[in-house]
């Protein structure tokens, strides 16, 4: 028997009638824990906590801020081994890449105490005499955070960190299937100190935590990140409800990596195999379309087959594996059914794409490559989400720039190439809200904007002093001093 592990609402721990079970993709025979699934009543408590405790909290210290934000990142960051190790387990990254998400939630947390400290605004002269102008940053009040399975504790701290530092309460809803690392998460934030109702975490299904919350009209604005098929109906609820909620939604990606005639060929191979695989290729930055210059190609694909056939596919927790299992067994079989589609389409599999087994029942597939992929083909247009890479040829740069460029998504791109002109070029054709030169398109700073155009985003940018955007609302007052 396991315990279930609770709801986070109005300072409390909260059990729920309902719960789900949080199972090992390295190990089904694993169970990492038994989580509370919340229903609507607990939405609400949690939501009326939150609008409870908004009139104190968007006026507490920034002392306070600081100190809370400061403490939870500490702890995250020295338990980070611990939390990884649970991240990996739930979610299937590697014990490295779990300690490095975890090391990455703590340090997020830190960059945002220091900037409850920096919150400004400005002060103008008035076009009309005797008139002083201030613009000053407030609060937006209760924000609700919808956050996705493939980086279970830094997606929820990019959020919930601004969220804070800016004022606001927080009611967070973690996807169902990661809720051991949200957990731990929020045991932290709670032992940090924070008032009862700031910050409430309630787990469960996005058909009914999710719903009650689109649906509130106590809740200012939604942060979202997840498919863009949700993320429509976010923005659907958003519009629809009164009033009408801020919101932000950071969603899928088709990011190509460009490799040039004139490329490193190592640092070309390191950076696709890195992009496209590391994190089971489960990231929205993942390299999915490599876009490789005809003079290159033939030489780019044996390196490439070559490298991904010493790659070590295996449990997460297990020292050596480098790419871990597929998170669950519908993400496997999306991943198996475009493996077969992508043949389907007339694309050659050159290497991978096949179910492995190992000790222990999981959701383990050897990294997939695609050759002689046209850019119209539906492996290189829609969002996979794994281990799977294609790669179309171009003749010039001009071409490869076009492809890349020719997608619904505009999240990340990248290029490998040693010509600053072209890189130059690239930094700026390219339609994508990051770009990266001779680097892989995932991997990024903490204190720097995140996110896409197109497809791949809306609204303000997460992350560095630009979460403000969305974490705040501007105030601009006037005042007339009688002189
Ligand atoms: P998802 O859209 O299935 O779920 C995301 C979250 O939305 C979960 O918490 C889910 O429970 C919730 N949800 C589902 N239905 C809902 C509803 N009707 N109302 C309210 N909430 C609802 O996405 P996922 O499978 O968890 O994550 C994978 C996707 O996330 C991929 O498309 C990936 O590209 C994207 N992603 C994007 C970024 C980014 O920053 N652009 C980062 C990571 C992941």
């Amino acid at each position: 028997m396991t315990i279930q592990a609770k709801n986070y609402i109005a300072g409390e721990w909260v059990a729920a009638s309902d719960a789900s079970l949080d199972i090992n993709p390295s190990n089904t025979q694993d169970v990492v824990g038994e989580f509370a699934r919340g229903s609507v009543g607990d939405a609400q408590r949690a939501i009326d906590a939150a609008a409870a405790a908004f009139p104190s909290w968007s006026r507490s210290s920034i002392q306070l801020r600081h100190d809370i934000l400061k403490k939870a990142g500490d702890e995250i960051i020295a338990r980070k081994e611990e939390l990884g190790r649970l991240l990996s387990q739930e979610e299937g990254k590697t014990l490295p890449e779990g300690i490095g998400e975890a090391m990455r939630a703590g340090q997020i947390f830190q960059f945002f105490a220091g900037e409850c400290l920096r919150l400004s605004g400005e002060k103008l002269a008035s076009v009309r005499p005797g008139v002083e102008v201030e613009i000053t940053r407030e609060p937006m009040g209760v924000v609700g955070l919808i956050t996705p399975w493939n980086f279970p504790i830094a997606i929820p701290a990019w959020k919930i960190a601004p969220a804070l530092a800016y004022g606001n309460c927080v009611v967070f809803k973690p996807a169902d299937l990661v809720p051991a690392s949200a957990h731990a998460l929020s045991e932290i934030i709670a032992k940090a100190g924070v008032p009862a109702g700031v910050f409430n975490l309630v787990m469960g299904r996005g058909s009914v935590v999710g719903e009650t919350m689109l649906t509130s009209p106590q809740i200012a604005a939604i942060s979202f990140t997840g498919s863009v098929a949700t993320g429509r109906k976010v923005a659907q609820s958003c519009i629809g409800s009164d009033p009408m909620k801020k919101m932000q939604l950071e969603m899928g990606g088709k990011n190509p990596l460009v490799v040039l005639d004139d490329a490193d060929l190592k640092v070309a191979v390191e950076c696709a195999v890195n992009g496209a695989f590391f994190s089971t290729g489960q990231r929205c930055t993942a390299s999915s379309r490599l876009i490789v210059t005809d003079g290159i190609h033939d030489r780019f694909v044996e390196a490439m087959t070559e490298r991904m056939q010493g790659l070590v596919v295996d449990d997460a927790l297990k020292p050596g594996t480098q790419i871990g299992p597929v998170v669950d067994q519908s993400q496997l079989d999306q991943d198996l059914s475009y493996i077969r589609l992508g043949q389907d389409e007339g694309a050659t599999l050159v290497q991978g794409g096949e179910r492995l087994t190992r000790d222990h029942p999981g959701f383990y597939l050897s990294p997939a490559l695609f050759t002689n992929v046209d850019n119209q083909m539906r492996i290189a247009r829609e969002e996979i989400f794994g281990p799977v890479a294609t790669i179309t040829r171009a003749k010039t740069y001009e071409e490869a720039l076009a492809i890349a460029n020719d997608t619904p998504f505009g999240l990340s791109s990248g290029i490998c190439t040693t010509s600053l002109k072209h890189a130059g070029h690239f930094k700026r054709n390219s339609e994508a809200g990051m770009v990266m030169v001779n680097l892989p398109t995932a991997g990024v700073d903490y204190h720097v904007p995140f996110g896409g155009r197109k497809g791949s985003s809306y609204g303000p940018r997460e992350q560095g002093r630009y979460a403000q955007e969305f974490y705040t609302t501007v105030k601009t007052a006037y005042t007339h001093d009688g002189n």
